[in-house]
């Protein structure tokens, strides 16, 4: 079946050309796709800009509201395939699968029940002959732009507000895992979703990312992906005036203090950063632990750190899965051998697994590096991979500036049994979510979104729906009568 969904109709594309979508525990071929080129980017442009001017901008957001609660329905009930899909495609666990694609239903539900909820306002000008009211329009065609490690749910959280927005929208999943993107739009179809307001295009982002970001008939990119992607996309928006949002890197500090619960703080230690190993924005890859705790703190994830399974994300028994691709472990490699040249102290992992059930997967063991500090590559930049760092600190101010010398903002976390310490820090910290004695969940009802380097603009809760509205005043004279400003 062709994998482009443009103006209605599911399609090869003009180049004819395919990619194999790689299985990363095993090198097999999950499957073939297609592969869009600029024409198929512009075909797509057009599908949704007339669409947009079409039915769809006048459509009663009680029948957008519909289609969003269907699809929910929908994934509910392919539940078990799709999760399948996300597990061969990126190699995280089942387990894992299942629960993004939860979290992926309760966003389409969460923005269904927002879609007709906000008329506009009136606005009291203070004259009896004037009605001024602010209303909410869509913003035009959006092109969603999506990364390879939640490829479902950094989707959800673009489409499913953009549509009960009223936009029309051109997807481009990342090239590494396309496959629940591909699914999620034939559940759109199936759910009714007008010809033109879904299309779907695949390839990388020189052929069609680029294209689709500077093409003038696309009014605003949301973007989730790299730093350095981010800046490009950013640069190519400016000649259009787009609106863009991106969501960026992190580089997240997960705080102990001494008088946090141990056992619950160690736990979380290990998957706040090794959950998917590591391949999480929000992973918390700076491990910052009181001067104390700190042998003991980080011998005893060490222990725990060398014991984690990793295997298959089909088999119940792996606790973690390999990395995406060969060139991310290569990048991974790279980081730790970096690591070790400015002087930090290997305590776990920092090699592939020996088993030779996994070799031809992209797996690299769970690692840890003690005696950690602020002039090191591993702690400036995010690496994206199971590298957990550590660093110490003597008392709460060291603590938080620790936790905020970084050009990233995105998430953290404080480990500590005092209210004060909790409120006292998490007001400090510089990042866009910040977890007390938790780390990781998340609600489609709040806002995510970083500070500083991890990007603009936020996705989920009420604001991600405002990234997707124009806000139109209309003032309506209802007396009128000349002004004579000008006297002739
Ligand atoms: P990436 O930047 O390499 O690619 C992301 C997407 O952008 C892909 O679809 C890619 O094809 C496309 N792209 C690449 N170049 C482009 C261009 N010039 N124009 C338009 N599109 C282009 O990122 P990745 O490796 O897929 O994902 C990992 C990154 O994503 C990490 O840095 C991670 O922190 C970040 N991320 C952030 C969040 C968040 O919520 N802040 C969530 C998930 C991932």
């Amino acid at each position: 079946m062709p994998s482009l969904f443009i103006d209605g109709t599911w399609t090869n594309g003009h180049a004819a050309r395919r990619d194999d979508v790689i299985n990363p525990f095993d090198q097999s071929v999950v499957q073939a796709v297609d592969l869009a080129d600029a024409e198929d980017v512009n075909a797509a442009v057009a599908a949704a800009k007339a669409a947009f001017a079409g039915e769809w901008f006048r459509t009663p957001a009680s029948e957008r509201k519909a289609l969003l609660l269907r699809v929910a329905d929908l994934l509910t009930r392919d539940k078990d395939e799709i999760a399948r899909i996300e597990t061969l495609d990126t190699g995280k666990t089942l387990v894992e699968s299942k629960l993004d694609i939860d979290d992926v239903t309760a966003v389409f539900r969460y923005y269904a029940g927002m879609a007709d909820q906000d008329p506009g306002r009136i606005v009291d000008t203070g004259m009896a002959n004037v009605l001024s009211r602010v209303v909410y329009e869509p913003v035009g065609v959006c092109a969603l732009i999506t990364p390879w490690n939640y490829p479902l749910l950094q989707l959800s959280w673009k489409v499913a507000p953009a549509l009960a927005a009223g936009n029309t929208v051109v997807i481009k999943p990342s090239e590494v895992t396309p496959l629940s993107s591909i699914k999620l739009v034939q559940l759109l179809e199936e759910a009714g979703a007008p010809r033109g307001v879904v299309n779907l295009v695949l390839g990388d982002g020189p052929d069609v990312g680029a294209p689709l970001v500077s093409h003038p008939d696309v009014e605003l990119v949301s973007f989730t992906g790299g730093l350095s992607t981010g800046q490009s996309i950013i640069r190519a928006s400016a000649d259009t005036v787009k609106k863009v949002a991106v969501e960026l890197g992190g580089k997240n500090p997960n705080i102990v203090f001494a008088d946090a619960d141990l056992e619950t703080a160690i736990d979380y230690a290990l998957t706040a950063v090794f959950l998917h190993s590591g391949q999480v924005c929000s992973a918390g890859a700076r491990l910052i632990v009181a001067d104390s705790l700190h042998d003991e703190f980080v011998a005893e994830v060490g222990r725990r750190a060398e014991r984690i399974r990793l295997g298959n994300g089909l088999d119940p028994k792996s606790e973690s899965g390999p990395l995406v691709s060969a060139a991310h472990r290569a990048k991974i490699e790279a980081y730790v051998a970096s690591a070790q040249q400015e002087g930090a102290r290997l305590v776990a992992g920092g090699h592939r697994p020996d088993d030779p059930a996994l070799d031809k997967g992209f797996f690299y063991r769970p690692t840890l590096f003690a005696d950690c500090h602020r002039g090191m590559k591993v702690i400036r930049e995010e690496t994206f991979g199971p590298i957990l760092t550590v660093e110490r600190f003597s008392d709460e101010a060291e603590a938080i500036e620790l936790g905020n010398d970084t050009d990233y903002g995105l998430a953290g976390a404080v480990w500590t049994s005092d209210m004060g310490t909790a409120q006292r820090v998490s007001a400090a910290l510089r990042h866009g979510t910040v977890w007390i004695n938790d780390y990781h969940p998340y609600v489609p009802q709040a806002e995510w979104g970083g500070f500083k380097r991890s990007g603009n603009g936020r996705e989920l809760g009420p604001t991600g729906l405002a990234e997707y509205r124009e806000a139109k005043h209309i003032w309506h004279n209802t007396a009128p009568a000349p002004l004579r400003w000008f006297k002739g």
